[in-house]
């Protein structure tokens, strides 16, 4: 094992919770007031009843000692501005910085929604702006920017899709969706009131086209496809795939959650997608984790752009902006206001700042990485599809269960290399996934470590296959339970619940 690669996560472990959360003692403060410059009121005369006789309790403590406490439990955890995160799927780019600033400009930040058009050009200018820059990436004719994550853009494009068709008397009853979709597919076409069908893949990894012929019929309202799909291979035979759901009269929902893989490159509405959505918090580079917020937009064809979500960004006469409600078809709306503004204002930072050549380099770089893992791992753990892949490329445990070991362990024993873990058995049409995803931000330096640190887990693999089993050794907390820390989750420390 070359200890020298294990990049120590910093802790400050203590066995006594108490000392790491209970700094609290009389007396202590983290604040200093100015001399009172007013004349002192009787505050029980003015305030009565509501007037607080009982102490807070709040803990009283020094501003080192705050500083401290939160700075540490922040080295607890792990984010992408600590090292790699190649959490497959999830696409943990960078977050620049310059997309922080530009939203917290004090016009963009301070902007209130029930503000009037007159007064919120600028705010409707960005809105814009942005739909104009997604509508030219994907090659599609109309967005709305309203839902807050991926798969609530999924149900809102599958929505569209139920009014389009509803709209011509030809409601459908059944949604196509392939083996190697995403989890949130299927989920969202159950949401809408579809029933699923699963499609299956090919050896290849791709739709098994004879399949899908023999699928298609008038049940069928549409199909979602993962593009490039969850095994990070794009299908392409897509527009054939448009082809055969079109000419029986069922339309295309594309997931662009791999967006990461095709922007600058290849546009969905150049073959035949009728909807598909974007994760602004992913492919654009808007801060992702603890829960969002998110921004999944929906990009459609001109067909289902009456039914878009209201209100929508219009250009008036005389070139001005306003919040356009008239829209008699459209399904309605699908959030508060105008979606997560704020996540709008970092995405068209991002798309700016870097352009359409920088856009295309990222593109590059992003399927570059995942490429160059795939080639330096390869033979070190069991690649199932030969197919090339995109932006991210999923390995098998097949060659580390012969000592015992999943793929959970596998990434459990990474986090004492530094590195976040990667996706963790899925896609399910690999038995013991690990699911890799570098993305652009990482420099050769990184990628190479993490190679180092994978070949030297898959020599431990078979040296010591207890030290992965047990995994990680690093941490202030070892293996949790997991189903018990998602069902009953323990949200805040009680110095008496110890
Ligand atoms: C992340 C992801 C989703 C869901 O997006 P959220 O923003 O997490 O709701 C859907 N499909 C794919 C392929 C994804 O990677």
């Amino acid at each position: 094992m070359s200890n020298e690669n294990i990049r120590k996560v910093t802790t400050h472990i203590s066995q006594n919770e108490g000392l790491i959360f209970e700094h609290s003692s009389p007396g202590k403060k983290a604040y200093r007031l100015a001399e009172l410059d007013v004349p002192e009121i009787d505050a029980s005369a003015e305030l009565g009843a509501a007037l607080r006789t009982e102490s807070a309790a709040l803990p009283e403590v020094s501003e080192p000692e705050i500083i401290r406490h939160f700075t540490r439990l922040s080295t607890w955890n792990y984010a992408v501005d600590h090292g790699m995160y190649p959490l497959g799927s999830c696409t943990m780019k960078y977050n620049p910085r310059v997309n922080e600033v530009v939203s917290r400009l004090d016009g963009l930040a301070g902007a209130h929604p029930y503000q009037p058009e007159q007064i919120s050009q600028g705010v409707l200018r960005i809105m814009k702006a942005l739909a104009d820059q997604l509508i030219e990436i994907t090659g599609m004719d109309a967005i709305t920017l309203q839902p807050a994550a991926g798969a609530h853009g999924e149900l809102t494009g599958i929505l569209l899709m139920r009014a389009f068709l509803e709209s011509q008397g030809n409601a459908r009853k059944k949604i196509l969706i392939p083996d190697s979709a995403h989890g949130t597919n299927p989920a969202t076409a159950a949401m809408a009131g579809y029933e699923v069908e699963n499609l299956r893949s090919n050896e290849d990894g791709m739709v098994d086209l004879a399949a899908l012929e023999a699928q298609m019929n008038e049940d069928v309202a549409g199909l979602m496809l993962t593009n490039p799909n969850t095994l990070g291979i794009f299908d392409e035979q897509i527009a054939q795939i448009a082809e055969i759901l079109h000419r029986k009269g069922g339309l295309l929902y594309m997931d662009g959650a791999n967006m990461n893989a095709l922007v600058a490159k290849a546009r969905p509405g150049d073959f035949g997608v009728d909807m598909m959505h974007l994760n602004l918090h992913k492919t654009f580079s808007t801060p992702h984790g603890g829960g969002g917020p998110g921004s999944g937009p929906v990009a459609c064809t001109k067909h289902l752009e009456p039914f878009l979500p209201k209100p929508v960004v219009v250009e008036t006469d005389e070139g001005t902006l306003r919040l356009d409600y008239d829209r008699p078809q459209s399904i309605g709306r699908v959030r508060a206001f105008y979606g997560n503004f704020g996540m709008l204002i970092r995405a068209l930072a991002y798309i700016m700042a870097n352009g359409p050549d920088g856009l295309r380099q990222t593109t590059e770089d992003a399927v570059l990485n995942a490429n160059y893992l795939r080639k330096k791992l390869e033979g070190t753990f069991d690649l199932p599809y030969s197919t090339p892949t995109m932006h991210e490329v999923v390995f098998s445990d097949k060659l580390q269960s012969k000592s015992g070991l999943k793929t959970g362990d596998i990434a459990k024993r990474l986090i004492d290399y530094g590195f976040h873990p990667y996706t963790v058995s899925f896609p399910m049409v690999v038995h013991g996934a690990l699911m890799i995803e570098p993305t652009e931000s990482e420099p050769l330096e990184e990628l190479d470590l993490f190679v180092d640190a994978m070949k030297s887990i898959a020599q431990e693999a078979i040296d010591s296959p207890d030290l992965i089993k047990n995994a990680p050794h690093s941490t202030r907390l070892s293996r949790l339970d997991e189903t018990a820390a998602a069902r009953k989750p323990v949200l805040r420390w009680k110095l008496e619940s110890k």
